[in-house]
């Protein structure tokens, strides 16, 4: 038997001026895998693509691993990036190709398509009708009848940091070689509602998405081969974007449908608990002000890179030195030109300099406004780090060179590429101890809570600047095809 396994993976936010070219699919490091270096990559690893290597390899079969892409959010992936990973996977499944895994985020808009992943899946459908096709996805994943209709199984994450990216692998896996070995025939049935949950209402431990998530798993014990669903992403202008269930039974197409309507339902019942109403900034950081033990997260989720965020707004870091806040540490600013000037620079020397603010942010209206920032250099490192926390376990980051800026009460990490803090590693590998800090300012939405969740003592929510506001009313949706909400507060199931 032989097996492909490839990852393509980008969360595309329609909104972002961060261009996304095929540079980026090396989350930081170059271009994608390709071959041998994917499976080095990955192996081992916490990811849909590493469990899909595990049990291939298990099984005996002989395998191919054409590429392994990923790229942090950002804006429309470039035609060319696309067609070459797109090519990548095609041409080995077209060498040959018994059953293929596929490691997808579900939420990728290329400047040739709405539906990366949609299209993709049709193209390898088309060149193979019968080729057995697993995949693994995103929670944000916007789906489309298009991904449904060309793969075997599909099967999305449980968990928001996500943390169950390998069990998510493994669980379509399972059932696509069941399918091979004549043990189950899968069959999907799927359906989505016309509302846009927001990223931070998905948290998979609170309501409204832990009960869904809950309701999910218990209707896999009671029989369904898979059951997910999809809070979507909603930062992008795509005909359809938001919540859906796919539902996986084993011959039993109604009782695949019976459970996503079941779910649907009960998301659609709740679609209020899936918005979000944010608080003027300078009222969250006077309450953090309050507050006394530490650490104290910051979260400054309108600019948080794993959304297409540019990281670098500066909004947030001035009110904090506004109201005199001490004792803070911030990751990250995005800023080459502010790195290489304080390399240069050198470790201990005084600098000033205006920092962030260089991407200006035409689909809102905002000009990027640097912030002048005086500060000793405390720390020059190469940004890299293998992540040791619960998501993404085993991988490698890369962040470029990354510099300590001080100002004396707030610490700047200043770094050359996009990285959202979700490991301890963020901090340390650069030398601060964030449990020794009073006020961690992260450029995070929910993923920080794999890392950091377990060291905090208090959260607070900062609403900044940036093209992951959660203020949908600053963006212009133009493609929609039917009324969502909460643009349209009547809008009908
Ligand atoms: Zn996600």
């Amino acid at each position: 038997m032989r097996a492909v396994v490839a990852m393509m993976k980008h969360e595309t936010n329609t909104f972002s001026p961060v261009p996304t070219p095929l540079a980026r699919f090396g989350r930081g490091s170059g271009e994608p895998w390709y071959g041998s270096a994917a499976r080095d990559a990955f192996r081992g690893t916490n990811t849909g693509f590493g469990a899909f290597l595990a049990m291939a390899e298990d099984a005996g079969f002989d395998v191919a691993t054409p590429i392994a892409a990923s790229a942090a959010p950002s804006g429309l992936v470039e035609a060319a990036a696309y067609e070459r990973m797109s090519v990548a996977i095609l041409e080995a499944v077209d060498a040959g190709c018994d059953v293929l895994f596929l490691d997808l985020h579900g939420a990728m808009v290329a400047e040739s398509t709405d539906d990366g992943e949609g299209t993709l899946l049709e193209r390898i459908r088309r060149l193979k009708p019968d080729l057995p096709i697993a995949v693994a996805l995103d929670l944000h994943a916007n789906m489309t009848d298009r991904m449904v209709r060309n793969c075997t199984a599909l099967v999305g994450y449980k968990t928001y940091p996500h943390i169950d990216m390998a069990a998510t692998g493994a669980h379509a896996g399972r059932i696509v070689m069941d399918a091979v070995a004549g043990r189950a025939v899968p069959v999907m049935a799927w359906g989505s509602r016309p509302m846009i949950p927001h990223t931070l209402r998905m948290g998979h431990d609170e309501a409204p998405m832990g009960p869904l998530l809950e309701r999910a798993r218990a209707q896999e014990a009671g029989g369904l081969l898979a059951v997910s669903v999809f809070g979507g992403f909603p930062l992008a202008d795509i005909p359809q974007p938001g919540l859906s269930v796919v539902a996986v039974a084993d011959r039993d197409g109604q009782q695949a449908a019976r459970a996503a309507l079941e779910l649907l339902d009960q998301a659609w019942e709740n679609r209020a608990a899936f918005v979000y109403d944010s608080e003027p900034l300078a009222r969250s950081v006077a309450r953090a002000k309050e507050m006394t033990e530490g650490p104290i997260l910051l979260v400054d989720h309108a600019d948080n890179c794993a959304s297409g965020g540019t990281q670098d707004t500066m909004a947030v870091i001035a009110e904090v030195m506004r109201q005199g806040l001490e004792d803070v540490a911030v990751f990250a600013v995005v800023d080459p030109e502010a790195v290489a000037a304080m390399v240069a620079a050198g470790v201990g020397a005084q600098v000033t300099l205006p920092l962030g603010g260089k991407t200006d942010m035409p689909t809102i209206g905002q000009d990027g406004q640097p912030l002048e920032v005086t500060g000793t250099v405390r720390a020059i490192t190469d940004g890299q780090f293998t992540v040791t926390g619960p998501m993404s376990t085993g991988s490698r980051a890369y962040m470029g060179r990354s510099v300590v800026l001080d100002t004396g009460p707030v610490q700047i990490v200043v770094i050359e590429q996009h990285h959202e803090p979700f490991d301890l590693g963020a901090f340390r590998s650069v030398g601060i101890e964030p449990t020794q800090k009073r006020y961690l300012v992260l450029k995070s939405r929910i993923h920080y809570r794999a890392g950091f969740k377990p060291i905090a003592r208090q959260v607070v929510e900062c609403d900044g600047v940036g093209v992951t506001s959660s203020d949908y009313s600053l963006f212009r949706f133009r493609k929609l095809n039917r009324a969502t909400y909460p643009l349209v507060a009547d809008a009908q199931p």
